[in-house]
């Protein structure tokens, strides 16, 4: 902590010189950035005290329970974007997964028209988060911690992995040496950058080819008895009892385990391939662990499933800090979320929150265009969105005369719903005030303008009370979701370690945007306090900081 005062001060550095000087971190030569996608403050807490490998290690360095993904739509693109730029998505330009652009005359491959816009795409392409959708940094507008460190010391390498290619894109920037996701059957990185692929991933995607052939039976741990419940989600599937996942189903394979631990290994043979720790600059590594969303979203999070999925993790990671400190590199981790999550509303309303519940399908843009259209005489439905709540957008085929009177309308039958807490109309969210003060106590149009952005943002944006899952139907395969503004979804644990820290737990909350200056303070990279949204937080427990003046 920082002294209160200059005789604090100097009574500090007098009784505890050599203990406060011992707790200064170290410069590391490797910066390991680690996304657990999904991992919730509320799981974090509830797993915590089990835990015995490498998240035990990291619950013994310092520790914010209370971190923050500040923006309302909390969602894997957005939420990936400020964990190493220290901007909130309305300075990322990430405000969402996808967004929808209504001038945009593009079709699928069968034909049809789309308007959506997939955050890592290359602007474009043609479909949309498909498979053969060209991957790209270009909407991001900020550079990461590994693109400020490559501009400042050209020798820095920069290695950015994960189970999806939004996250690895948005952790790893612009200028990464490697970036590499999963891409539906195998590990693999950017249209026309094969070269700079480990030699040795071949053999990791054998592995994966085969692990997908084999059925799954994972062994319930020690612990996860007491979730082992099974929840009906439809007339004829259930929830909670982790069940055996079939031979072939490969994306199954990715809510197991088993996608975590080969998304690390390809992780350690990138290091190896650039020797990362080992060169004259300090390095970057990030990691963003996938498997816990895909758990979380097709079992909840409250079931058997995430209880063997976080003992998983917990080994997983004690494999990647074993095989780093065999590597003798003094290396400093950060591990936090793209945002939290929920439990589906079935076993909610089982257990103690009978206001749990499902949206009412009636919402989505496509119903509430459509019943538009009718009012006005529209030639074609009114809106465009992508799920029954957040941006929605008006169809450029709305006349001219007639989209005030249409946006009105929209706008009045969201707000009269009993499911949606506020409708903000762009024009209020342009007017709005950034967010100021603690993170936690924001005000909704707060929550909301930390992921707006003029250009990409819709003509309103709505918003669901909570406790509302925005899955409608629970037979679709996705029974639970994140993406409100609500603390469920925006409280994720960030925890720093490195060799020698001094154990310290901060209560209050902070920011996943504070991590940037944090870890920039630690290698002397100065970051201009305009260009970015978050502050450098004291890790040094005691009088010295690592935070400049
Ligand atoms: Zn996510």
């Amino acid at each position: 902590m920082k002294a209160a005062s200059f005789v604090t001060g100097l009574f500090a550095a007098s009784m505890l010189a050599t203990p406060a000087f011992a707790q200064t971190p170290p410069k590391p030569k490797l910066i390991v950035a680690i996304s657990v996608d999904q991992f919730s403050t509320d799981v974090f807490n509830e797993y915590r005290a089990g835990f015995t490998s490498g998240l035990k290690r990291l619950t013994g360095g310092i520790v914010f329970p209370r971190g923050h993904q500040s923006h309302a739509a909390t969602e894997t693109c957005p939420g990936h974007s400020t964990i190493l730029t220290g901007g909130r998505p309305s300075r990322t330009g990430i405000i969402a997964n996808d967004w929808q652009n209504p001038a945009l005359e593009r079709k699928t491959k069968d034909g049809k028209p789309i308007f959506e816009v997939y955050c890592a795409e290359k602007p474009g392409a043609v479909g949309s988060n498909a498979a053969d959708q060209e991957i790209s940094t270009q909407f991001l507008r900020i550079p990461t911690l590994g693109d400020r460190m490559k501009a400042m010391t050209p020798a820095t390498r920069v290695v950015a992995v994960s189970g999806k290619d939004r996250a690895a894109v948005m952790m790893g920037g612009k200028t990464a040496d490697t970036t590499i996701w999963w891409i539906g059957k195998a590990f693999g990185t950017y249209a026309g950058k094969e070269a700079s692929l480990p030699p040795t991933l071949a053999a990791i995607n054998a592995r994966a080819t085969a692990a997908i052939a084999k059925p799954l039976i994972q062994k319930l741990p020690a612990g996860c008895a007491s979730h082992a419940r099974a929840v009906p989600v439809s007339t004829t599937e259930t929830v909670g009892t982790l069940k055996t996942r079939k031979a072939g189903n490969a994306g199954g394979w990715r809510a197991t385990p088993e996608f975590d631990a080969m998304t690390l290994d390809v992780a350690l043979a990138a290091t190896n391939q650039l020797k990362l720790g080992k060169g004259e600059a300090t390095d970057v590594l990030a990691i963003s662990f996938s498997a816990t969303d895909y758990v979380g979203h097709t079992f909840g999070t409250s079931g058997a499933e995430t209880c063997a999925q976080m003992a998983a993790l917990d080994a997983t990671l004690g494999r990647l800090f074993s095989t780093l400190d065999k590597m003798g590199t003094a290396y400093a981790v950060v591990l936090t979320a793209d945002h939290g999550g929920h439990d589906l509303p079935e076993r909610n309303a089982a257990n103690g929150l009978p206001a749990a519940e499902r949206v009412d399908i009636m919402l989505s843009a496509q119903a509430v265009g459509g019943r538009l259209a009718k009012q006005f005489s529209l030639a074609d439905n009114a809106l465009i969105g992508r799920a029954p709540f957040g941006d929605m957008y008006l169809r450029a085929s709305v006349p001219a005369d007639k989209r005030a009177a249409v946006r009105d309308a929209a706008v009045a039958f969201y707000r009269a719903h009993r499911q949606v807490v506020a409708v903000f109309t762009k024009d209020e969210l342009i007017a709005a005030q950034p967010p100021a003060g603690p993170v936690d106590e924001w005000s909704l149009i707060e929550r909301a303008k930390a992921s707006f952005d003029a250009e990409r943002s819709g003509d309103f944006l709505v918003l669901l009370k909570p406790y509302v899952t925005p899955i409608p139907d629970a037979s679709f395969g996705y029974v639970a979701t994140h993406g409100s503004p609500w603390g469920y979804d925006r409280r994720v644990p960030i925890l720093f370690w490195w060799k020698g820290a001094a154990a310290f737990e901060q209560p209050n909350a902070v920011e996943t945007v504070d991590i940037l200056p944090t870890l920039a303070s630690l290698i002397g990279l100065p970051v201009p306090a305009s260009e970015i949204d978050g502050r450098c937080l004291d890790l040094v427990a005691g009088a010295e900081s690592n935070c400049g003046k």
